[in-house]
């Protein structure tokens, strides 16, 4: 790998000389008024899901980006953020719910896994034959297994929204909603609901 010679510590928060790690997330908290994150599948026919997630939960998507008195973009109105990942597997997602949470705060995590989607159109075994044939590569032990393609819609969500309800990075105040969304009607339909305030109830 080539070493870059170039130097972008300017741009980095870290790297200037009065920073200070709790101002700088302060700041940071105010920047996005942040409620959900939504996870959903990289496919181009998809780009639908995060509007509609917005209108069922009341969330502001995309918003507006604002400028502040520099000329800088520091902030947006914005009230969804999106982790957009194969499949909308939700194993892809958890380090990004952890740092939203921690920089902003949030109140939802949405998993939304879509019809006609590539995840189902292979198996974990195919395509860990396939990158053995292929390429010479054992993926065999790299991704979890249940995680790797999508099966059954019903047991990816609701293995997905566990998954983010146990993760350690998903704090207890934290909804965890699993939507099927079908592609050519743009419909959602909730499959798993795991609410923070149905827990409280039970825990109390
Ligand atoms: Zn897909």
């Amino acid at each position: 790998m080539n070493k870059s010679a170039h130097n972008f510590d300017a741009y980095s928060f870290s790297k200037q000389p009065d920073y200070n790690e709790a101002e700088v997330r302060q700041a940071f908290s105010k920047a996005a008024p942040l409620k959900t994150v939504v996870v959903y599948c990289y496919d181009p026919r998809v780009t639908g899901i995060p509007k509609a997630v917005a209108n069922e939960l009341g969330d502001v998507f995309p918003g507006d980006v604002l400028i502040d008195e520099n000329g800088n973009k520091a902030a947006t109105t914005t009230t969804m953020f999106e982790v957009i990942v194969a499949g909308g597997r939700a194993t892809d997602a958890l380090r990004s719910v952890t740092v939203a949470q921690h920089l902003f705060g949030i109140e939802n995590v949405v998993v939304v896994h879509h019809s006609h989607c590539g995840a189902t159109s292979f198996t974990a075994d195919g395509i860990i034959d396939a990158y053995k044939h292929e390429h010479g590569l054992d993926i065999s032990e790299s991704y979890p297994r249940e995680s790797v393609c999508i099966g059954d819609y019903v047991a990816s969500l609701e293995h997905d929204v566990r998954l983010v309800r146990e993760s350690p990075g998903t704090p207890a105040h934290v909804n965890v909603l699993g939507y099927f969304y079908d592609i050519d009607t743009e419909q959602l339909t909730k499959v798993v609901e795991d609410l923070a305030e149905v827990r409280s109830a039970v825990a109390s």
